[in-house]
């Protein structure tokens, strides 16, 4: 894995989101997945496609109609800050030499 060509987002997996744009707009929850490599990301219960899936009997999968989070672009979601609970922008510091998110609303770090 090549350390220069980490990507970072402005979120991560866990954070609390809520969605700015689309038909799940205004939506929140949590991040499942974090896909730095497509600036993408899979928020729980938002944007939800039907896929069919094959049976896969060695993993278990019945196959049929599944329900799943499709991954949405990152710049459509907006982290929500655990402190103030409002939809903030993010911004980097550097804290004790370490770089850290800050709530651009209320100041308060987001990774403790
Ligand atoms: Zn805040």
């Amino acid at each position: 894995m090549k350390e220069s060509n980490k990507k970072s987002l402005h979120v991560k997996t866990g954070d609390r989101v809520i969605v700015t744009t689309g038909k799940d707009k205004g939506k929140i929850g949590n991040v499942k997945k974090a896909i730095p490599s497509e600036n993408k990301v899979v928020v729980e219960g938002a944007n939800m496609v039907t896929k069919a899936q094959k049976p896969n009997p060695m993993a278990g999968i019945q196959g049929g109609l599944v329900k799943m989070e499709a991954p949405l672009d990152s710049s459509n979601v907006m982290v929500v800050c655990p402190s103030c609970e409002k939809p903030t922008k993010i911004k980097h510091e550097i804290k004790d030499g370490k770089k850290v998110r800050v709530c651009k609303k209320c100041g308060e770090q987001l990774d403790v």
